[in-house]
């Protein structure tokens, strides 16, 4: 259970006290103020704050006195020519505070991103819950043979049964020890003084869940969905930056279009890949060995654009268009 039907009656009791506020308010992230959306088997993400929306970036933008809107479109315009030409600092002006509860695992890669403030549970002062994450069945995968920082297909029959039971005994295992370590009585009934939790803690595995409160400005946040919504991101904290992004598209619509478009499905090319896509838009058969590119290089080019082989481009329509061919000189 991601929230205890204690935390669940808080959440609801905070949800019936609307506040009037003179401050921008995004509808849509109102929507989402305190709710906990589940994430894998125990976690959660849940907004407990947010500052400005869409308005908020132009109006950083123009350094208005205003709301800083001329219209929607007008907006959204300047919102796109901000994104397109990374112009960042209007999009700090908006900043989220996340409430999330994730496995250790998961927080070692998210601390990563320096550019937020992080107040983490404290396992020195309290006492750890007995909540683990076990993937999934289908979550539950082999090494991968081609990407060493990934993985393959899913494990089954015995294999799989296995390595669930070990998952879930070790982590059974090393909460009950964590336990008698901190409690004042030993195996045999008899009184003890207790470890220390900031000692006892450091038996417990990596799937244990710990929570924090996450805060961060919109220009970082899209740095880390960009990373980590992406599909090279592991899928355990894929699957948080997934919940995150329907909460962004709701708090600032037009700014996530724009993210979605320009960075999420837009491609970066290497000054190689512009040549060969000139030498391509000019009729030229580019293979991997004339294009200059690693193997790797030439697969993400080709990944990176949709097509598997560059080659069977070279006569599409695309490349018949008189404005294609005139730009390659
Ligand atoms: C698919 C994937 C695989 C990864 N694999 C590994 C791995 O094997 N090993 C590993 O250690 N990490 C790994 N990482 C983590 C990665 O290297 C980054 O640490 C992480 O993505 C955070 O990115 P960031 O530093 O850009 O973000 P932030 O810390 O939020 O920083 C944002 C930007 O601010 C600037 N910045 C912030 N702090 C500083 C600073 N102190 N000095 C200079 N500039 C700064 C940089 O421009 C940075 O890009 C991986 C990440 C991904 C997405």
């Amino acid at each position: 259970m991601p929230l205890s039907p204690d935390q669940q009656a808080e959440i609801d009791s905070l949800r019936a006290q609307p506040r009037q506020t003179l401050r921008a308010v995004s509808e849509g992230m109102e929507a989402h103020l305190y709710k906990a959306v589940p994430v894998l088997d125990h976690g959660f993400v849940r907004v407990i704050d947010y500052m400005g929306d869409d308005a908020a970036i132009c109006q950083a933008a123009r350094v208005s006195y205003g709301r800083g809107t001329k219209s929607v479109q007008n907006d959204e315009g300047l919102i796109r020519y901000l994104m397109r030409h990374w112009h960042s600092t209007p999009f700090e002006m908006c900043e989220v505070k996340l409430h999330v509860k994730l496995p250790v695992f998961v927080a070692r890669q998210w601390i990563r991103h320096r550019t937020a403030n992080v107040n983490e549970y404290s396992a020195r002062y309290s006492i750890l819950d007995r909540e683990f994450y076990i993937p999934q069945p289908d979550a539950l995968a082999a090494q991968s043979v081609i990407n060493n920082q990934g993985r393959g297909e899913a494990l089954s029959g015995e294999e799989a049964a296995r390595v669930l039971e070990w998952l879930k005994a070790d982590a059974g295992r090393a909460y009950d020890h964590y336990e008698a370590m901190i409690g004042d009585t030993a195996p045999d009934g008899s009184a003890q003084a207790g470890l220390a939790r900031e000692l006892a803690r450091m038996n417990l595995p990596a799937n244990i869940y710990t929570q924090w409160y996450w805060k961060v400005d919109l220009h970082n946040l899209f740095h880390f969905l960009r990373l980590r919504a992406d599909a090279h991101a592991q899928y355990e904290i894929r699957v948080y930056a997934d919940a995150i992004c329907e909460m962004v598209k709701d708090w600032v619509p037009a700014a996530y279009a724009a993210f979605e478009d320009y960075r999420m499905g837009g491609v970066t090319l290497s000054a190689t890949g512009v040549a060969c896509l000139r030498r391509m838009l000019a009729g030229e058969a580019v293979t991997q060995e004339t294009s200059g590119m690693s193997k790797g290089e030439w697969r993400e080019f080709g990944g990176g654009l949709g097509v598997s082989r560059l080659g069977d481009l070279v006569g599409s329509p695309l490349f018949r268009m008189p404005f294609a061919r005139g730009r390659s000189r």
